[in-house]
């Protein structure tokens, strides 16, 4: 039985629909990331298994109960939102508590409680605080405690990260991770931030328009994206456009922008693109290897080489452990990352040779969808 069930769910105001048509599954004990552009409907898919939206069609159901029709209050789940809003005048212990006293829970084991849950969230200390006492990142804490203290079936966190600076929110994220080993707790957490979902899911669940596009472990969606939008959404790429020039049971090879052949594994020949046909290739900057070149000049039409192209580089940018270079092709452009090596700096202007293994692109066809043989 899944914790949560999506069934055929679509949301629409006034003719327009936010969610479409969405069918997922949330296993018991998962941490699911649901990840999209801002506009995409997250929060809505969210709200909807909350019960702060009803579907305009389809059904949810928690724990194996359809709940479609029924008020938060009556759901076992319980939110954590973006904007925390604690009790003011309530100590730290006391807005923690709170949830128990709505459940009429007696005030010495709401307290104890109370401590228990301060303790899993690194708050002891704190009880007798006023939220205005703690820095952000200590309320974000309490709300989180204040929602798991009702021990909820599932937990749903509307970006409850994004208002943290940068180093808090990755302590946060650690946070969450061991909690959720800990509890083995439900979880549902919506964001727009790639490497939080990444950091976090035991799925991603990637949206766009209204509909879910993939769903699957970080690994898989990264490696083996369904389509374009996913590709570029998940991490910066080189997109290489091109024609297909020669196919084989195993590979097309495409003519591309770059110069050069590109050879593109495919289990799947049927589902590959024909003699002739549009493709798009993405090369990831941290796939490509580089090679310092005494080649003079940039070889722009490359046409008989393959899997590689030569250039000069046009910028270096340090980015800690990371380099990124800018290499000029003649044709086009290549952004690469490498590990930063102080023994092996490459300067700018000078003169080198991109390499990369086939097996490590992906590639997509003139209506966007991945075609090729991806091993993860
Ligand atoms: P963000 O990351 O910016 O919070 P999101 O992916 O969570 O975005 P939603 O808040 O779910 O997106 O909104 C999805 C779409 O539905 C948006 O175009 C939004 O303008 C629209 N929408 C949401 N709520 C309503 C509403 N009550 N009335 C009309 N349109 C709405």
């Amino acid at each position: 039985m899944s914790a949560i069930k999506l069934e055929d769910v679509t949301k629409s105001y006034g003719g327009f629909n936010a969610v479409d048509d969405l069918s997922l599954e949330v296993k018991e004990g998962e941490l699911l990331c649901v990840l999209g552009p801002s506009g995409c409907g997250k929060s809505t898919t969210m709200r909807m298994i909350g019960g702060l939206e009803r579907p305009t069609e389809g059904d949810v159901h928690i724990a194996g109960q359809k709940v479609t029709r029924q008020p938060p209050y009556e759901r076992d789940c319980s939110i954590v939102f973006q904007d925390w809003a604690l009790f003011p005048h309530k100590t730290i212990l006391e807005n923690v508590a709170f949830g128990l006293k709505m459940d009429g829970i007696d005030r010495t084991k709401r307290k104890e409680r109370a401590r228990e849950t301060l303790e899993m969230v690194q708050l002891d200390g704190h009880e007798n605080k006023k939220p205005k006492e703690l820095s952000g990142g200590q309320q974000q804490r309490v709300a989180l405690a204040r929602s798991l203290i009702v021990e909820p079936h599932v937990l749903l966190l509307d970006e409850p990260l994004s208002n943290l600076d940068k180093r808090l929110k990755e302590e946060m994220q650690l946070e969450l991770k061991d909690i959720h080993k800990e509890l083995d707790q439900t979880m549902v957490h919506v964001t727009h931030d790639q490497s939080e979902a990444f950091t976090l899911a035991d799925r991603i669940c990637i949206m766009n328009d209204g509909k879910l596009i993939q769903v699957g472990a970080p690994p898989d969606v990264y490696n083996n994206p369904k389509n374009q939008f996913v590709e570029e959404f998940l991490g910066d790429t080189n997109f290489l456009e091109g024609t297909v020039v020669e196919t084989a049971s195993d590979e097309v090879v495409a003519k591309t922008d770059l110069g050069c052949h590109v050879d593109i594994p495919v289990t799947n020949r049927q589902a590959a693109p024909d003699e002739g046909e549009s493709v798009s290739i993405s090369l990831r900057p941290e796939n490509m290897q580089l090679r310092q070149s005494e080649i003079q000049t940039i070889k722009a039409d490359g046409g008989d080489t393959r899997c590689t192209a030569s250039g000069q580089v046009d910028n270096v940018i340090y980015r800690g452990s990371m380099t990124r270079l800018y290499i000029d092709t003649g044709s086009r452009t290549i952004f690469v990352e490498q590990q930063y090596d102080p023994d092996r700096e490459i300067e700018e202007q000078q003169n080198i040779v991109i390499q990369w293994d086939p097996k490590r692109l992906v590639a997509f066809d003139n209506e966007e969808t991945q075609f090729t043989t991806v091993e993860n």
